[in-house]
C-alpha cells in the first residue's frame, strides 16, 4: 500500500533501525521505546491488522511469532523474558493500521496493561 507508513519502512522510503530482515517478514526498534528492548515485527506484505493477517494466511502469524522470538533472543531478553502484543483495533489503541507485533522486554511487565 502506498500510504502506509510500515510499507514505506519495507520499501526502504523511511528509515528504520533493522534488527531482523529474514523470509516474509522484517523486525525493526520501535521509534518511541517502551521498555528497554521494544521491537516491531511486521509482513512485508500489507495486512492492517493480526486479525486479517490470521484470516489471510495463518502461517504468516507463526512466522511473526517465529521472528519475534529469534529478535527477542538477539537483544539478550529471551531467558528473562519478554511480552509479544498485537494491538488490534480502536479499543486497543492500533494506531498504525499494518500487522504488527511489539516485542518488549528488559524490564519486569505489570499486569493487566493499561
Ligand atoms: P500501535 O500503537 O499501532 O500498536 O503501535 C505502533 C507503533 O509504531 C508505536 O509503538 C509507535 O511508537 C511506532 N511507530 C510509529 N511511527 C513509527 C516510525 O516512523 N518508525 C518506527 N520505527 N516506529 C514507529
Ligand atoms: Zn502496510
Amino acid at each position: 500500500m502506498t500510504d502506509c507508513l510500515f510499507c514505506k519502512i519495507v520499501a526502504g522510503e523511511i528509515p528504520a533501525k533493522v534488527v531482523d530482515d529474514a523470509g516474509r517478514t522484517l523486525a525493526f526498534a520501535d521509534i518511541e521505546p517502551q521498555a528497554p528492548t521494544h521491537l516491531l515485527v511486521i509482513t512485508k506484505e500489507h495486512h492492517p491488522s493480526a486479525a486479517e493477517a490470521a484470516a489471510a494466511d495463518p502461517a504468516l502469524v507463526g512466522e511473526i511469532v517465529a521472528t519475534a522470538h529469534r529478535v527477542a533472543q538477539a537483544a539478550g531478553v529471551a531467558e528473562s523474558g519478554y511480552r509479544l502484543v498485537f494491538n488490534t483495533g480502536p479499543d486497543a489503541n492500533q494506531t498504525v493500521p499494518h500487522v504488527h507485533c511489539h516485542v518488549l522486554g528488559g524490564r519486569t511487565m505489570t499486569w493487566p496493561p493499561g
